[in-house]
């Protein structure tokens, strides 16, 4: 996209700093994103050379839980918050392929986020689309787009995915979590993506590159990552790296972790349910 397209940038989105969903839409190769962005995508590549393979392996670990959720777990509400701009295979649309009933919100704290989805959405009525901050919990579950449209007597999934590592610890990652899942019934689920600290080099380089670019993006232990699924039960394989995390493929042989690349352990995943 350029600077001079009719219409764009939209209203109140400041194209001279980099964005989240427009650096992670120019490194999967999208066409959302303006100069600053490709610019701190190309700081980003320097870093992790296999940034885009990073982008896409979390891309197939959240279509991959989507599938799960509502195939296995019976799942047909969705809250994916920090949902970004990805247009090939959504949320919605990998849900809506099992189980065409399957509403979704989608929450993004970038107003971009909101036109996009609002062009990709206008003939969708088992979606909507919201712009708020996951750091404001009690604004997204009061949020009327949210209220009337799930119903939080019967189980909703959060989805969090390729964003908890945005939050600082500083903001409370869990509590904002334990606040969201708080309202939702039994049998609901919580997905996350998250970035381990094991001491490797390449887990140290994409923080590091997402720090130098966007000033957020923190790596943390698996203590720490296993604490943001608030105790509940882990769904089998539980907190896996992406590439051997297969929750609707118990018997699909999965790659040794010796046999991962090192890109391949910069992420995890995980889904979680509330009893
Ligand atoms: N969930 C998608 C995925 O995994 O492919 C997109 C992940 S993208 C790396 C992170 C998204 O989270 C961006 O669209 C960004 O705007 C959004 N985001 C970052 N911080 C947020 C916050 N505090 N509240 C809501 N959205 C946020």
């Amino acid at each position: 996209m350029t600077e001079a397209d009719d219409g764009w940038p939209p209203p109140g989105i400041d194209i001279s700093v980099p964005s989240t969903a427009r650096v992670y839409d120019a490194i999967l190769g999208g066409k959302d994103n303006f100069k600053a962005d490709r610019e701190a995508a190309e700081v980003f590549v320097g870093h992790v050379p296999q940034a885009k393979e990073c982008a896409q392996e979390n891309r197939r670990a959240l279509i991959r839980g989507v599938q799960y959720l509502v195939r296995m777990a019976g799942i047909d509400q969705i809250l994916d918050i920090g949902c970004g701009l990805p247009t090939k295979q959504n949320t919605h649309e990998a849900a809506q392929e099992i189980n065409p009933d399957t509403r979704v919100v989608y929450v993004d704290n970038d107003p971009m986020v909101l036109s996009h989805g609002r062009a990709l959405l206008a003939t969708d009525d088992s979606t909507r689309i919201v712009t708020a901050d996951l750091r404001d919990p009690e604004l997204i579950l009061a949020h009327p787009d949210v209220r009337s449209f799930l119903d939080f007597d019967r189980p909703v999934a959060l989805m969090v995915v390729g964003m908890i590592m945005q939050i600082s610890e500083h903001e409370n990652p869990n509590q904002i979590l334990a606040d969201l899942m708080e309202p939702l019934p039994s049998g609901s689920h919580l997905f996350l993506t998250a970035w381990p600290d094991t001491g490797d080099a390449a887990q140290r380089s994409l923080s590091r590159a997402c720090l130098e670019t966007l000033g957020n993006g923190w790596i943390r232990s698996l203590e720490q990552l296993e604490a943001h699924f608030l105790g509940m039960e882990m769904v089998s394989p539980g907190l896996e790296y992406v590439a051997r995390w297969f929750p609707e493929e118990p018997d699909k042989p999965v790659p040794t972790f010796e046999e991962l690349q090192p890109f391949e352990r910069t992420q995890m995943a995980g889904i979680a349910k509330k009893a």
